[in-house]
């Protein structure tokens, strides 16, 4: 799911890296790249429109901050968009405030329904919750026993019409099953109704009957994620035929485009409430929409870094540093220290190098990181003089020695400590005159 819209917003951002600002017509272009992305993902037009434009409109604005490069901006700007269009909140079940809470589900045969009627059960059970599920689909053969067999694998009993019965009335079920769950003190109903290949008037007009037989406290849409655009089509469907409160995604495990997720909310203007990513009973959860657009976005904690980064950095002297950067020289050994004091706001160096993407590879390497000898650098910054931070090419060898003393280190270490910087420096310097990764100011070497 998702892999190759995460892979075209990769490619969009990579083409902004290295960028000191963003001219009219890079937005133009990224704009374009992101449409492209989002139409090839299966994202329905009009919502493809509006995200892009949220997003160009953000671009141009005056939403600039000192502590992001431009294409952090534009991955901060597509994330919250993203959100905005999954919902924005996570939306979570509203409960009965005396009686059994009942949840009924709606959808189309093949949707996931009976199996996801059974992975909610366990969900609800996992909260203290006492389910009973309710075998309301007397359409399909098989159905009340796929439930039946569902129910024993979670442990959540099954109402059904008894066998040979004839078929029985699918309202009669539903409504005989509050009475059951109130004599058998279960405080969550789910009714699993019937769906069909495809939609039609008597399955609507059913799922309406059942609905107001039991007035439900939540109806859940549940649709198959796989089917692209036509979940739209249903979606809608349904909303005008029976009408919900919330939609569940199913098979978001697959190899959908994600396009149905992406554009149900905007379309129906109803949340998505649950996922459902896999055929084993605990693959289920809450639909985060904040989450779900990291997990496109495909950043590791990137997004993460993003926020402390706003919050950590001062933005003026950022913006100074990175002046200096521009002219040979320039940075001196204050703007070094100062930067890894800022860096260091951040949290340790291993957590924040844990948090760029492809750092995985690093673990070894990360887990022995020396947290003091961030510290060591700092003492030998600090035994220089003023004179010696603004131009350390005036640090010779009595020099070298005197600040080994005054920071309790060897004159080695000294040594390394301004080979280092004049190596970062030229490093940052050809940064800052183009290509390179988007800039975390100058770490050390
Ligand atoms: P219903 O007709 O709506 O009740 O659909 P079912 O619950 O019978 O599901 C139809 C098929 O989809 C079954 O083969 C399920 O095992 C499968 N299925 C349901 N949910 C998921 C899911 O989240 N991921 C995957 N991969 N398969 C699912």
């Amino acid at each position: 799911m998702f892999a190759t819209l995460s892979d075209r917003l990769a490619d969009t951002f990579k083409n902004l890296r290295g960028k000191g600002r963003l001219s009219e017509a890079d937005i133009d272009a990224t704009a374009r790249e992101i449409r492209i992305a989002l139409l090839e993902a299966d994202v329905a037009l009009p919502v493809v429109k509006e995200f892009v434009g949220a997003v160009k409109e953000r671009a141009r604005g005056e939403e600039v901050s000192g502590a992001l490069n431009p294409a952090q901006q534009i991955i901060k700007i597509v994330h919250e968009e993203l959100v905005t269009i999954l919902g924005g909140e996570t939306r979570r079940l509203r409960y009965a405030k005396s009686g059994p809470t009942v949840i009924m589900l709606a959808g189309l045969q093949g949707a996931g329904k009976t199996t996801l009627a059974a992975k909610l059960a366990l969900w609800l059970k996992d909260q203290d919750k006492t389910p009973m599920l309710v075998a309301a689909d007397l359409q399909r053969p098989n159905a009340v026993q796929q439930l039946q067999v569902n129910g024993e694998r979670v442990g959540v009993p099954v109402f059904a019409p008894e066998p040979g019965n004839g078929t029985g009335n699918p309202v009669d079920v539903a409504r005989a099953s509050i009475e059951e769950a109130k004599r058998k003190l279960h405080d969550v109903v789910i009714i699993d109704t019937a769906g069909r290949l495809g939609v039609d008037a008597e399955l609507m007009q059913q799922a309406k009957d059942i609905r107001d037989a039991v007035q439900p406290d939540e109806v859940l849409f549940v649709v198959d994620a796989m089917i692209g655009q036509d979940a739209v089509v249903t979606a809608q469907a349904f909303l005008d035929g029976v009408g919900y409160d919330g939609v569940v995604l199913t098979k978001l495990d697959g190899d959908a485009r994600g396009g149905a997720a992406l554009s149900i909310r905007s379309i129906t203007g109803k949340p998505v409430m649950f996922a459902s990513s896999g055929e084993k009973m605990t693959d289920f959860d809450l639909f985060h929409p904040d989450r779900m657009a990291s997990r496109i976005l495909d950043m590791g904690d990137m997004l993460t870094l993003i926020e402390q980064a706003e919050k950590a950095f001062d933005s003026d002297q950022a913006l100074k540093a990175a002046e200096k950067l521009g002219t040979k020289g320039g940075f001196t050994l204050e703007d070094f220290l100062q930067q890894m004091q800022q860096i260091r706001k951040l949290g340790s160096m291993t957590k924040i190098m844990g948090m760029l993407p492809g750092m995985g590879q690093f673990r070894d390497q990360l887990e022995n990181f020396d947290e003091r000898e961030i510290d060591r650098i700092q003492a030998i910054i600090q035994s220089m003089t003023p004179a010696e931070r603004e131009n350390p090419k005036i640090i010779d060898g009595s020099r070298r020695a005197r600040i080994a003393k005054g920071s309790g280190r060897q004159v080695s270490d000294v040594n390394q400590l301004v080979d280092r910087f004049f190596e970062a420096r030229k490093m940052m310097e050809q940064m800052a005159r183009g290509g390179g990764m988007p800039g975390m100011p100058g770490m050390p070497g």
